[in-house]
């Protein structure tokens, strides 16, 4: 079953993410750690999409979704973290997975819009491996470091206030349609968990829904 996880910037997708990779063999398919990481290397893709990425907006539709093609084909169970995050992203996700008779089903964090800010503003992190830290609710072991790697933490500079206040107005009129394409009463496949909750109780509800099969009468039909 692969996982659509679905929420607004904070809500503690990547987190998430990386826990249930280092416990159950997922793997994580980052959209903004493929943007990052192209902005970095300065690729042609990279060089698009900065400019996007700076001023809190989407990338296009089409260039994510070229780049999303190639992942979609790794083999095991996938975690879509913070993908799809437009209607016609979700569409061409459906059809991809289609294509490879997989099936998937989102999960929506609902979170408080008022921890958001303190999430982000607070939130640091590694870039090469994604993984992410807060100042104060998951503190690195050694101020500003890397707990795996040792390595320096950045903030990125998308997580400043004002970008911040874009990205989340962004989420509500963009992606937050999304929830009603997946909770569709015709082939409902979405599930709820509370992002409110503390780190580790965020993911004993998600451990509770990969164990106990909570998926599925919420599964898409075989193809
Ligand atoms: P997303 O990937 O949804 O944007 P992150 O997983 O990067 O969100 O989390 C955003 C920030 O909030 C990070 O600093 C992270 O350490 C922190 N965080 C994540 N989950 C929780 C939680 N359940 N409670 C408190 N802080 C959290
Ligand atoms: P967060 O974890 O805080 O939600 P991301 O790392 O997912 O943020 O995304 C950072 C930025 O990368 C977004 O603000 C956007 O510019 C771009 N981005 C990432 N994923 C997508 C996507 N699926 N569609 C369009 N833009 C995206």
């Amino acid at each position: 079953m692969n996982l659509i996880f679905l929420g607004p910037p904070g809500a503690g997708k990547g987190t998430q993410a990386k826990i249930l990779e280092e416990r159950f063999g997922y793997r994580q398919i980052s959209t903004g750690d493929i943007l990052r990481a192209n902005v970095r290397e300065g690729t042609p893709l990279g060089v698009e999409a900065k400019g996007y990425m700076d001023r809190g907006a989407l990338v296009p539709d089409d260039v994510i979704i070229r780049m999303i093609e190639p992942e979609v084909d790794a083999p095991g169970a996938l975690i879509f973290d913070g993908f799809p995050r437009t209607v016609p992203q979700a569409q061409a996700l459906d059809a991809l997975l289609l294509g490879k008779k997989k099936s998937s089903v989102a999960i929506l964090f609902e979170v408080d819009n008022a921890v958001l800010l303190d999430r982000l503003t607070g939130r640091w992190t590694h870039l090469p491996s994604g993984r992410t830290y807060h100042v104060r609710h998951n503190p690195p072991q050694h101020d500003l470091l890397d707990d795996v790697t040792g390595e320096p933490l950045v903030q990125r500079p998308d997580d400043k206030e004002e970008t911040v206040r874009t990205r989340l107005a962004v989420y509500d009129e963009q992606t937050a349609p999304l929830i009603g394409y997946y909770d569709n009463p015709d082939d409902p496949r979405l599930v709820r968990v509370d992002g409110l909750a503390p780190i580790a109780a965020v993911t004993e509800q998600l451990v509770k829904l990969v164990h106990d099969g909570g998926f599925a009468e919420h599964r898409a039909p075989a193809p």
